[in-house]
């Protein structure tokens, strides 16, 4: 279709490029032209169609200057009032002028009015329009008119264009009672006119639901399309032998919760497989997820291979590597640690160990997948906290065994539960174990919400837990716009704690320290010495100090659900019963309000996810990270469960039976979009 530079570039505007984004540019309402209501029996407060001759034209100065029409249509008579108008109007609509009229009726002061209908000039007995006439999203310099006519023309062409074709099997349309395509994309610009508008509205109505089956198995297909190329891949086979694992768990202090053990099954099960493994492994803070990792490890170095496990962050790695030394030591399996902060001899060190195979378990930050890092054989790549990591950084370490022809397995780790439908949309392209159980004997976090006007109270609360032994964090206010303030901010917050509180040794640990730095105030804090850490939110993912069993959170009004769920989880994970304050600034925004309501109110993570999810849409609760993968734009996860599951099907059913459909529908929605507007 040709279209102006111009106007071409007023539709980018509205993110339309391509001739498919113009099909999908759908009406955000309509109006009803398709039928006239005679003046006397049309309904007020409703937007309704009239006709009638114009008998009275007159502008009137009083209250305001104003163009005052008197419509007559043999029924009755109406009023048309135009409070903004162009000179011109006044002659347009002459006395005997026959017009109809589009608008709400009102009863007014003179009898029935219009104020500002839309108004045309018609002859006698001037056809109906025989559907509804859409009203589209516009921008700037773009009126309606236009685009209705673009978007007309648009399906007119789509039988030559091939824009509408059926992309979905006969028997699937059969099985879920689907609409037909290109029906549904044709009625929702011109709907019927005994259509239900209301369907329309909330999206309920055939040709919608259509529209988003359609949407969800074009993401259902591409990501199950991606899986299964990577199925095609070759990986180690790592049975399991289970003598390593079996002396680690003999000398735990702990045994595993039932659902440790089924998903380390379901892990080890991957394992054996001869194509790689690509896990997500959802549990929720606390939920003991680096035991099921240290499992999954030790089946890759039984039989020959080595594991690697990457955190986020430099203190979340070093605890790995302690805790796995720990574990793996005495079974003489030796543990090799890497992190962008570390001696270049130390380094060179750890990746000798690692490219000769001495090390077969290495733990690191990013540090792990960068160039110079040669496994000699890398069986498994765990990835803790994944949600911290880009999708390239993922792909960086999935590659990392790729030397030989093998890929190995992968792993990923979330402490951010995600709920249900969103980890069948999203993360379609994985398969998913959850941890739905947290170990025993834990006592739930008690959260408090206190305004900052009674930190008095705060203080006292610190000062008893102290005298009792009890260990405190104190989480500084996260400062997003500036990482000096956020600095100066802790710094601060460390000096005044210091000076309030002049019998207990205070630490600060904060994202600036030198990794060296970090790790001995964490150590100090492990072994009781540091009794009250000031730290900001880089104690956020993973820190495990069992003895903190108080927590303040300062302006806990400004982090978002996640963060304030993942932080609570610090505490709480001895016996010893646990108190999170939550202190907070007022003024509170109704959001900020609603937040704190859902952390208080709410303690499993899986609930929390789910109504952070309807406060801020899958697109912000994902985060940025995640962009790699298409946003929906017309489906709802919370409405249309149903269509979910059955796109679903109708994925791997097509992707089996009906390839070639299958690829054509993923071009239709997702592919190159090589039909560009053209000038
Ligand atoms: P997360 O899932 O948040 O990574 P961790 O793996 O750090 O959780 O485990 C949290 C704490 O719970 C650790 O101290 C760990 O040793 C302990 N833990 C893990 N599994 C169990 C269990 N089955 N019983 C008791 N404690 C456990
Ligand atoms: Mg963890």
């Amino acid at each position: 279709m040709h279209i102006s530079p111009g106007v071409q570039e007023k539709l980018s505007r509205l993110g339309i490029r391509t001739e498919w984004d113009l099909i999908l540019h759908l009406p955000i309402r309509y109006e009803d032209e398709t039928h006239l209501f005679p003046i006397a029996d049309a309904p007020a407060g409703q937007i309704v169609q009239v006709e009638g001759v114009i008998i009275h034209n007159e502008v009137v100065t009083r209250p305001r200057r104003q163009l005052v029409c008197q419509i007559e249509d043999g029924s009755g008579v109406l009023v048309m009032r135009y409070l903004n108008f162009y000179g011109s109007q006044i002659k347009t609509y002459a006395v005997g002028k026959r017009v109809r009229l589009l608008g709400e009726i009102r009863h007014g002061y003179h009898g029935m009015e219009m104020v500002h209908p839309k108004c045309r000039i018609v002859s006698v007995s001037e056809p109906l329009a025989d559907t509804m006439t859409p009203v589209y999203p516009v921008t700037a310099g773009l009126p309606q008119k236009t685009l209705v006519k673009l978007i007309g023309q648009m399906l007119q062409n789509a039988g030559q264009t091939k824009m509408l074709t059926e992309t979905v099997p006969d028997t699937v349309i059969k099985h879920y009672q689907l609409a037909g395509f290109s029906a549904s994309v044709i009625n929702l610009h011109h709907p019927a006119p005994d259509v239900s508008i209301g369907s329309l509205q909330n999206r309920t109505h055939p040709s919608w639901r259509r529209i988003k089956f359609d949407e969800l198995l074009a993401q259902q297909l591409s990501m199950r399309l991606h899986y299964r190329q990577r199925r095609q891949c070759s990986a180690p086979v790592l049975a399991p032998k289970n003598q390593s694992a079996a002396k680690l768990l003999e000398r735990l202090a702990f045994r595993l919760t039932a659902a440790q053990i089924r998903v380390f099954d379901e892990i080890s099960r991957d394992l054996a497989a001869p194509y790689p493994m690509q896990r997500l492994l959802q549990g929720d803070v606390g939920s003991g997820k680096t035991i099921v990792a240290a499992l999954a490890a030790l089946q890759a170095i039984e039989n020959g291979f080595q594991a690697a496990i990457m955190a986020p962050t430099e203190i979340l790695a070093e605890q790995h590597f302690r805790k796995l030394s720990t574990w793996f030591d005495p079974l003489g399996i030796r543990t090799a640690w890497l992190s962008g902060s570390q001696k270049k001899k130390q380094k060179q060190e750890a990746l000798d160990e690692i490219s000769t195979g001495v090390a077969q378990m290495a733990v690191g930050t990013h540090a792990l997948f960068q160039d110079q890092v040669l496994f000699q054989q890398l069986g498994l790549a765990i990835i803790d906290e994944q949600h911290r990591f880009g999708v390239q950084q993922r792909l960086a370490l999935r590659m990392k065994g790729a030397q030989s022809e093998q890929v190995p397995h992968q792993l990923m780790m979330s402490a951010t539960p995600i709920p249900r439908t969103l980890s069948m949309s999203y993360f379609a392209d994985l398969d998913v174990s959850i941890i739905d159980e947290l170990p025993p004997g834990r006592s739930p976090v008690v959260t408090k919400l206190i305004a900052d006007n009674r930190r008095d109270e705060v203080i006292a609360r610190i000062q008893q837990a102290c005298s009792q032994g009890k260990q405190v964090y104190w989480v500084c206010p996260l400062i997003e716009e500036s990482e000096v303030l956020q600095l100066q901010t802790a710094e601060a917050t460390y000096a005044n704690l210091t000076a309030e509180f002049p019998h207990l040794t205070v630490g600060l640990v904060h994202g600036r320290l030198s990794p060296q730095e970090k790790t001995e105030v964490m150590d100090l804090f492990k072994r009781g010495a540091i009794q009250l850490l000031v730290a900001t939110t880089v104690i956020e993912v993973g820190v495990d100090v069992l003895n903190a069993s108080l927590m303040v959170i300062e302006n806990a009004e400004r982090m978002g659900l996640s963060q304030l769920h993942q932080l609570r989880g610090r505490v709480g994970r001895g016996a010893e019963a646990s108190i999170c304050i939550l202190l907070f600034q007022q003024p509170l925004s109704e959001v900020a309000r609603q937040r704190l309501r859902i952390i208080f109110e709410h303690s499993d993570g899986f609930e929390i996810a789910r109504q952070d999810l309807q406060l801020r849409g899958p697109g912000e609760f994902l985060g940025a990270k995640q962009s790699g993968v298409p946003m929906l734009r017309f489906a709802d996860l919370e409405q249309d469960g149903d269509l979910l599951e059955a796109a679903q099907a109708t994925a791997n059913e097509m992707l089996d039976h009906y390839p070639e459909l299958a690829q054509q529908h993923i071009d239709r929605w997702l592919g190159d979009k090589s039909q560009y507007l053209r000038v």
